[in-house]
């Protein structure tokens, strides 16, 4: 049996700071070893629980004080992922305008939109915040060659 450290308390106020070097060796790996789709989920799911996690350890909610964009906006500059522009939409759905997507500038062109750790980080985030389950699409990508990374979170039924 192995010595009961808590592993919890040693990154207690650690945030989310992913190098590039692992970011492009995560993708490279996943896509070798899966294919294409099964990497994405992957990756997606991988960014989706850090996101989830991460938001909970720092015990952040969104409360009368600031609006949901305003504390998603707040929580991701500490996240070294990329600066981003959150605009509220109906239904409970978010767009998020992602300058300078750190994945991106890891992967560099891919031809094809790529950030899909990013995109989960941002669901897994948005959901811990809210206690809603979000998922988010990537609509535009510096690695397919737009200026931005747009993404779409969307709350996902049931
Ligand atoms: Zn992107």
């Amino acid at each position: 049996m192995g010595v009961g450290a808590e592993p919890d308390e040693s990154i207690q106020a650690a945030f989310f700071i992913m190098p590039t070097q692992i970011l492009k060796s995560l993708h490279d790996e996943f896509l070798e070893l899966a294919g294409l789709d099964a990497a994405r989920a992957i990756l997606f799911r991988i960014g989706f629980s850090s996101g989830e996690a991460v938001t909970r350890k720092i015990n952040i909610q969104v409360n009368g004080d600031l609006t949901l964009p305003e504390t998603l906006t707040s929580l991701w500059i500490e996240m070294g992922l990329g600066r981003i522009i959150v605009t509220e939409l109906p239904e409970g759905s978010l767009h998020v305008e992602c300058d300078g997507s750190t994945e991106a500038l890891a992967l560099g062109q891919t031809g094809t939109i790529s950030c899909d750790l990013t995109r989960g980080y941002l669901a897994g985030t948005t959901s811990a915040l809210t206690r809603k389950r979000y998922y988010c699409q990537e609509t535009d990508c510096v690695s397919a060659g737009n200026t931005i990374c747009n993404f779409e979170l969307t709350v996902r039924e049931g």
